[in-house]
């Protein structure tokens, strides 16, 4: 192994991005998947109709209530939870794929389901995405009044639940500037990659090169 090789992370990381609708996390969250080919978008079930431009397996898989309700009784999902009146689960077979693959899995769930990871994974890693003041809060829940059945004090009421949750997250991110948001989440996520967990593969093989070499040298000379 020559000295300037670069240590490949071994293990995945389920890497949870959460914030108070208007936080800005979706678009920060496409970022880090199209920048980096080892984190992989981890797609949700829902029971809520599809928007225009969204497609089946591609944003999220679109179930009845039937169907969903069947997977949380067989015990499917890694997490569910109720969010504006809808259902949102990660299916156990997300984290599998991508964990088996030594990959990132990214999850863009709400505060519940980011909760709910930790206690099955205590070494997820949650990032809060947080808005970087009320005015642009505002303005970004603004853009979605358009959307049928949008209300903008229930939208500011769940923010200011779910921004309790901020402070047990891991690390707080504040999306003033996209870039550094990108930047600061991906820093968050090499620091992860080289926890112990991440290379032990790593630790492992260079601990048979030294015993090999030593073995091979005659170390009764040193
Ligand atoms: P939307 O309907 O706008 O796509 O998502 C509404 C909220 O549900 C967002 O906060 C989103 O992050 C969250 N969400 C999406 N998928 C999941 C999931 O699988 N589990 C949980 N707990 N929340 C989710």
């Amino acid at each position: 192994m020559s000295g300037n090789e670069e240590v490949k992370a071994t293990g995945g990381i389920l890497l949870v991005l959460s914030a108070p609708t208007g936080g800005g996390k979706t678009t920060i969250a496409h970022r880090l998947v199209k920048e980096d080919p080892r984190i992989r978008f981890s797609v949700s079930h829902t029971t809520r109709r599809p928007r225009p431009g969204e497609r089946e397996g591609v944003d999220y898989h679109f179930v009845d209530d039937a169907a969903f309700s069947a997977m949380v009784e067989a015990g499917e999902f890694l997490e569910w939870a109720q969010v504006h009146n809808h259902r949102y689960g990660t299916h156990r077979s997300q984290r599998d794929d991508a964990i088996g693959h030594g990959e990132t899995l990214l999850l863009d769930i709400d505060v519940q389901g980011g909760l709910q990871v930790k206690r099955a994974d205590p070494g997820a890693v949650l990032v809060f995405i947080l808005p970087p003041s009320l005015d642009v809060l505002l303005d970004r829940l603004g853009r979605r009044s358009e959307e049928p059945g949008f209300d903008l004090p229930t939208r500011l009421r769940s923010a200011l639940k779910e921004l309790e949750s901020a402070s047990v997250y891991d690390y707080n991110v504040l999306n003033g500037d996209l870039d550094t948001a990108v930047r600061q989440v991906r820093s968050i996520l090499e620091a992860a990659r080289l926890r112990p967990s991440g290379i032990s593969g790593y630790a492992h093989r260079l601990n048979e090169e030294i015993a090999l070499w030593l073995r091979s040298h005659d170390v009764h000379r040193f």
